[in-house]
């Protein structure tokens, strides 16, 4: 399974890092089950509230393309922690 690594901008990762990361594992995830690039995936929201459980439908595909902008997905009125995640590096 490919590590992915992420580089926190000031030390300590915040919950939206933390989600992040379960998030690109869910995406691997639904790849091996083999949902298709526009098959709807119920990711975790990224936010800053770590009491937060809401999930955000996304296509696997949309979802990595929200990586590589370096946006926050985001339930609606919710906010994240930080402006930009951190960078995703696939090793
Ligand atoms: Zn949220």
């Amino acid at each position: 399974m490919a590590k992915l690594v992420f580089v926190a901008q000031s030390g300590e990762l915040t919950h939206s890092d933390e989600v992040r990361s379960s998030n690109v594992r869910i995406a691997a995830a639904a790849q091996s089950f083999r949902f298709g690039d526009d098959n709807a995936v119920p990711f975790l929201c990224e936010c800053a509230d770590i009491d937060c459980q809401q999930f955000v439908p996304v296509a696997i595909g949309a979802y990595y393309a929200l990586l590589d902008t370096r946006e926050w997905l985001l339930a609606p009125g919710h906010m994240a922690d930080t402006l930009e995640p951190p960078r995703a590096a696939h090793g």
